[in-house]
């Protein structure tokens, strides 16, 4: 049965130390109950209560590393079903699927170093890639591993229903690199504990859930720890029906042979429904999904989906509230105003650099929320655009006293100008209207 944080706390040493990052053994306790913290982060916990405790306040669901050094990739150790009751803790690994059959593999690479996508603020791109066993043969497919690493470099999945292609290539040309050992062939053969073994990485176990549950019992009392479960070559009903359902027993039921992060597959013909069926398992619950959407357009919409999904709900995804310069700005450069929510700022930002008028955009400290949000909560009014102004100290840059305000809130304008003394411009109600606005209706004298 779980522990409670009362439970935890009375094992703990009670130092209140702060080592574990926590300020306090009951609120560390409180966490590790919640599925938060592991208990290897108190270090002055003794054996003795380590041993203890260990079981029982294990997080329902195992923390995965995957890959090694500056490339390891976390997953797993979720705590809630839905994002809302407090957020996901680590975004899906997507890996692009390539095949070790692939006759021209460094241009595959080559391909996959140029799927980088610049979205509000942030690099976004898949980070793995999955080399799939096609060819049928260890050798190859030990080949292809090295070949693929020794171009990019980054954390691989190996699948295939061969334990010794598995274990060539995960002993050879990626020994100590920690890949993901996808087993695709029936749970149950005797040589997989022994190949996560020797191998060090994390094995996944492909099935039904009963199937998919006996196989991880079977390698945790083999003393397999690192595992990951898998239904398949699956469509989106069922796959999504076992990554549902295993995400619920583990969290919900504590059900320790489910308590995995999945890896899940979206890869066929239909190329607009391999792209959904990725968007899909990002938001419930892939720890790593395996893509064929090498296509910019497919693949974009699931990395987009996995950077909106693994924010905090509770915390607005927003930018540091200050002055922004773009292009090659001059004294005579307009100067915009938005709040500081990463959307609004970042499409303000988008379409002046597309207009190529060099402007300095003031972001006002919303709380990243959006300019008509803002507003009507009275956190975007004259006087804190006008504090924002003053604070900014852009007065003295500039040889012109103008500012522009976005259109929703023209109401703010009159006020505005008695505020700050400053001219007050109502620029377009949206920033798509921003490049016609700076070159026809902007200007300095
Ligand atoms: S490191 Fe251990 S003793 Fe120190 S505050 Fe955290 S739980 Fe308490």
């Amino acid at each position: 049965m779980a522990l409670t944080g009362l439970d935890i706390y009375k094992k703990l040493p009670k130092e209140n130390c702060k080592e574990c990052g926590v300020p306090t053994c009951l609120a560390f306790a409180m966490k590790v109950a919640a599925g938060q913290e592991g208990l290897d982060k108190c270090p002055r916990l003794d054996e003795a209560a380590m041993d203890d405790l260990s079981d029982a306040s294990a997080p329902p669901q195992r923390l995965i590393k995957i890959g090694a050094d500056a490339n390891t990739i976390e997953i797993g150790q979720e705590t809630v079903l839905y994002r809302h009751d407090e957020k996901f803790h680590h975004p899906t690994a997507v890996a692009m699927q390539l095949s070790d059959a692939n006759e021209d593999l460094p241009g595959a690479c080559e391909a996959f170093k140029k799927l980088v996508f610049h979205r509000v603020g942030e690099d976004i791109k898949p980070e793995m890639i999955a080399l799939v066993n096609d060819s049928g043969s260890a050798e190859t497919f030990a080949a292809a591993a090295g070949i693929v690493n020794d171009a990019l470099g980054v954390p691989m999945v190996l699948i295939s229903s061969d334990v010794s292609a598995l274990s060539a290539a995960a002993t050879g040309p990626l020994a100590g690199l920690r890949p993901v050992l996808s087993y695709t062939g029936a749970p149950g053969d005797d040589g997989l504990a022994e190949l996560a073994e020797n191998a060090k990485a994390p094995l996944c176990v492909s099935g039904s859930l009963d199937d998919v549950a006996a196989a991880t019992e079977a390698l945790a009392k083999a003393g397999a720890a690192d595992l990951m479960i898998s239904p398949g070559a699956v469509g989106i009903d069922e796959g999504l029906t076992f990554v549902t359902k295993a995400r619920r027993a583990a969290l919900k039921k504590t059900f320790r042979p489910l308590g995995y992060p999945a890896l899940v597959t979206a890869c066929g013909e239909d190329r607009i429904a391999a792209a959904l069926d990725g968007l899909t398992y990002v938001c419930k619950y892939a720890g790593v999904l395996v893509t064929d959407a090498w296509e910019p357009h497919l693949l974009v919409p699931i990395l987009a989906a996995r950077q909106n999904i693994y924010t905090d709900p509770q915390k607005p995804v927003q930018v540091e509230p200050r002055i922004y310069e773009v292009g090659e700005v001059t004294d005579d450069s307009p100067l915009l105003v938005t709040t500081n929510f990463s959307l609004s700022y970042y499409s303000v930002e988008s379409e002046v650099e597309a207009s190529r008028v060099p402007c300095r955009i003031l972001a006002v400290d919303t709380e990243g929320t959006s300019v008509l949000t803002a507003w009507a909560a009275d956190k975007f009014n004259p006087e804190t655009i006008a504090e924002a102004l003053t604070a900014a100290g852009v007065e003295e840059t500039l040889s012109h006293h103008k500012v522009v305000i976005p259109g929703h809130v023209a109401v703010l304008s009159a006020q505005l100008a008695d505020d700050s003394g400053w001219e007050v411009l109502v620029g377009p109600r949206e920033a798509a209207g921003l490049g016609a606005y700076l070159k026809n209706d902007w200007k300095a004298a």
